[in-house]
């Protein structure tokens, strides 16, 4: 049953906030902003929606779908027998290949699929170079249902960022130049780029000890062909240019 309110997905990460945040100020403002708790952001990622929302004044509903349902949360199910289909029995472990993630069908497609049905219309947080990733209607043109505004606006992820630090004031951490981050996704997604993973091996060692616990216990290797542990981009040689380039960007800082 189709609803009249809008509704905006909201990741927390750069670009949904930046979405919402235009929208807000040009007064187009969605009905409603859900974001959809994963339970495996950033800790920077839950204390940015907090800052967001006080200083925005934008309500934002955090749906989880694993409290009415407990054996969606991530550690109820990972390193646990799969209950049915051609793997029954077999141990859950990282997926093995791409497509859609059984995390997000567990926590982020139910909750999708709830907002659909009772909206009038979705915006989401896609930018000018996701353009393919746009829903279309069954004769292959694009949806009325879902909007894109960033994409209408021309944004680049580069333009969410500087529009939330410079026309905000509201810098988002995670993409700062100490951390650097150019996309975000759970922290422990296995489909996150070898820079991110450079990220997190130096500057989220926590994090790095879960992901090579989850790999320990994951039945195959942490990606589809490749170990967390096998991976060599903090060879010495990377490690010191990777400094390197820190260094002379502090210089930089301190210069200016
Ligand atoms: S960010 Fe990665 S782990 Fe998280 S839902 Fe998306 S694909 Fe899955």
């Amino acid at each position: 049953m189709m609803g009249n309110e809008t509704t905006a997905f909201c990741s927390g990460h750069a670009n949904s906030c930046a979405m919402v945040a235009r929208l807000h100020e040009l007064k187009q403002r969605p009905d409603r902003v859900v974001f959809c708790e994963t339970g495996l952001e950033f800790d920077e990622v839950y204390d940015y929606l907090d800052k967001f929302e006080r200083c925005l004044g934008i309500e934002i509903i955090r749906e989880d779908a694993s409290k009415e349902r407990q054996e969606l949360k991530f550690e109820n199910w990972f390193n646990k027998p799969w209950c049915s289909g051609k793997h029954s029995g077999e141990i859950h472990g990282m997926p093995q290949q791409c497509g859609a993630c059984w995390h997000h069908r567990n926590v982020k497609h139910k909750i999708y699929v709830k907002y659909n049905k009772i909206s009038s219309q979705v915006y989401v947080g896609f930018t000018r170079d996701e353009i393919g990733r746009r829903m279309k209607k069954p004769n292959g043109k694009p949806s009325d249902f879902f909007v894109y505004p960033l994409i209408d606006w021309g944004w680049s992820a580069d333009s969410s960022i500087w529009y939330l630090k410079n026309k905000l004031g509201l810098t988002h951490p995670l993409y700062e130049s100490d951390i650097g981050f150019k996309r975000l996704g759970c922290s422990i997604c296995p489909y996150q780029s070898g820079e991110a993973l450079e990220i997190i091996y130096l500057k989220f060692p926590k994090i790095w000890e879960y992901m090579l616990s989850l790999e320990e216990k994951s039945p195959n290797n942490y990606f589809y062909q490749k170990s967390l542990r096998g991976m060599t981009f903090w060879s010495l040689d990377e490690m010191s240019n990777y400094l390197d380039r820190e260094n002379t960007k502090q210089m930089k800082l301190e210069t200016y």
